[in-house]
């Protein structure tokens, strides 16, 4: 037997007992007359004691010698510690070593194991297997699986099949960049990993399985801007016989009961929003509602004064902010930097400082009287004290670019508390959106989404105007699911995709299995997926997914630690009938 108990469960009830225990290094101590060592599993750590008085010379001088990270296994009686350390469930306790071997001998670690690391951040991924020790990144991955299993029996219990689909399949156009994976055994065709399991999971409605979800590995080959990562987790999930509503309760249920065996926190029916009015309001179709800072639209107030800028503008919005009359000249100086910033591109910000006094100072005080500048402190709601700032330009542009100074503020301001969750549908998306580089319509969702009903004679006339039956979950200002209710009839599915500028014969060749199975009985049905790594990162209080992954690749999409991607030999080549033209 390795063990008769791990490192993190004895206390002063174990006092007297023989135990065998094994683990890692975590410290060594040495007083000359005793050594300690912490010694570190996955469940804590108990601390070892050697003692000149009580334990053989022998075994003290091969303690001596241990080093950080070594893996032994040591035998002995749990005693009293004379000094107690609170903090730790073991603290009242140590062990008093008779019998000591070592398993297997360590290098010096190239960064500490402990919770706060000197270790960078490259550093700790070269070595993950290290960091994975530390009890930051253990208990993340910990928490993932307990997510992971609440979901799966959540799911199960409302009736859902598990069911994997396939990794390698066929590459298609739409969406983003295909991972693809050269065949060998069809010269000179690939395979593509998933972007989704899209297809399949409504194939498996048309085979009758009703509720499907499967927690899978999805692949896209994104350039990883913010926190993405090109392989990722979804719990994917479709629904048969069902409309949208029975899918926003479902998974409305999913995330409350997430919510409450997490964080210990209830919710009403969450909060809907169509994508028409969070655009209006927020000028992003996730927008978090932690707090307020609502965009308010100025151009009655505002236009035809004088000031050009305005005047020539389709749009004049702003935020009030609330208690930043004091920012400074030079705070809104940076503030003004900051929103021409090119990640940003606004061209100027206004500013109408409500001062506590009731006086009032804008940037373009020059343009309007001071009763003018009263209306807008009134249709702003502000209140002495507050800042106001405004935008303006084409509506498609302004609307992100306030959207961003939002954000930047909440953040600034302290609004975005990660222990506060603001869940929120947002429904009602277009079902297509123009895209200038390619002079065409795209799927806002993807080609398989339903437009609503009551707009499906808009589809000849005015596309861009067509709502679809598509919602996303969004939480805390990220949009941690979407979905939609699918068509499930060949002829509309055909239309949607001559839409999307498919001719009849790459719609075939693309989607020709799916519009078949539509001929054979396709069921009503409709579904959504979470973002796996997301979710666990947000119920975990926190917002970088990297950190909720085992083993995640940097900003480059490289593994560092296994050194991938890589080339591959000649004759691996050779055999899949590629040349390397460029390197
Ligand atoms: N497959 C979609 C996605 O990955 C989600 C869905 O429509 O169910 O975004």
């Amino acid at each position: 037997m390795y063990r008769t108990n791990t490192c993190g469960e004895l206390n002063e009830s174990n006092i007297g007992q023989k135990v065998i225990l094994a683990g890692w290094i975590q410290t060594i101590r040495d007083k000359g007359f005793l050594t300690w060592i912490d010694l570190r599993d996955r469940y804590g750590i108990t601390q070892l004691v050697f003692d000149e008085q009580r334990t053989d010379k022998n075994l003290i001088d091969k303690a001596k010698k241990l080093g950080r990270e070594f893996v032994i296994q040591a035998s002995g009686t749990v005693i009293e510690r004379s000094s107690k350390n609170p903090n730790l469930p073991t603290g009242a306790i140590e062990i008093l070593v008779e019998e000591l071997s070592i398993l297997n001998p360590s290098l010096v670690p190239p960064f500490t194991i402990e919770d706060e690391t000197d270790g960078g951040e490259e550093l700790r991924m070269k070595y993950r297997y290290l960091d994975i020790r530390r009890n930051p990144v253990k208990e993340k991955l910990i928490f993932r699986s307990k997510v992971a299993q609440l979901v799966r029996n959540y799911l199960s219990q409302e009736g859902f099949i598990e069911v994997e689909t396939p990794v390698l399949i066929k590459s298609t156009p739409e969406g983003a960049r295909d991972f693809v994976v050269p065949s060998r055994m069809n010269p000179g065709q690939f395979y593509a990993l998933p972007q989704s399991p899209q297809t399949f999971k409504q194939l498996l409605m048309v085979g009758g399985l009703d509720k499907y979800f499967q927690l899978v590995k999805c692949f896209r080959d994104e350039d990883l801007r913010a926190d993405r990562q090109p392989e990722f987790t979804q719990i994917d999930c479709e629904m048969s016989f069902v409309e949208q509503e029975d899918i926003l309760r479902t998974f409305e249920g999913l995330t409350k009961h997430l919510l409450k065996e997490l964080k210990n926190l209830s919710f009403d029916k969450f909060p809907r929003m169509t994508y028409a009015e969070a655009m209006k309001k927020y000028g992003n179709d996730k927008p978090d509602i932690r707090f307020g800072m609502e965009f308010i639209e100025f151009n009655e107030e505002l236009q035809n004064s004088g000031f050009k800028v305005f005047d020539d503008a389709e749009l004049v919005v702003g935020i009030n902010v609330e208690k930043c009359a004091v920012y400074t000249r030079k705070q809104l100086d940076e503030l003004t930097d900051w929103v021409k910033r090119p990640q940003i591109g606004a061209s100027g910000l206004v500013y109408i400082r409500y001062n506590e006094d009731g006086s009032i100072k804008s940037s373009v005080d020059k343009f309007y009287s001071e009763e003018k500048l009263k209306v807008v402190i009134q249709k702003a709601n502000a209140q002495p004290g507050d800042l106001i700032l405004i935008l303006s330009g084409q509506a498609h542009k302004v609307r992100p670019q306030l959207s961003a100074l939002r954000m930047e503020l909440a953040e600034r301001l302290g609004l975005r508390d990660p222990e506060v969750y603001a869940p929120l549908w947002i429904v009602d998306f277009p079902l297509l959106e123009w895209d200038e580089e390619e002079n065409r319509y795209v799927a806002m969702h993807h080609p398989f989404t339903s437009p609503k009903p009551e707009d499906i004679s808009l589809l000849d006339t005015h596309p861009g105007e067509v709502r679809a039956n598509a919602y996303d979950l969004v939480l805390n200002g990220n949009e941690i699911g979407g979905g939609s209710v699918r068509i499930y009839n060949k002829e509309l599915q055909g239309k949607m995709l001559s839409l999307l500028g498919f001719s009849q014969e790459e719609a075939e060749a693309q989607f020709g299995f799916l519009m078949n199975a539509f001929k054979f009985g396709a069921p009503p049905h409709g579904g959504i997926a979470f973002g796996f790594d997301r979710f666990v990162a947000i119920l975990g209080g926190q917002e970088v997914i990297r950190d909720y992954i085992a083993f995640p690749k940097n900003n480059s999409g490289r593994d560092v630690m296994i050194d991938a991607p890589s080339y591959i030999h000649e004759q691996q080549l050779e055999e899949l009938n590629l040349k390397i033209t460029k390197e």
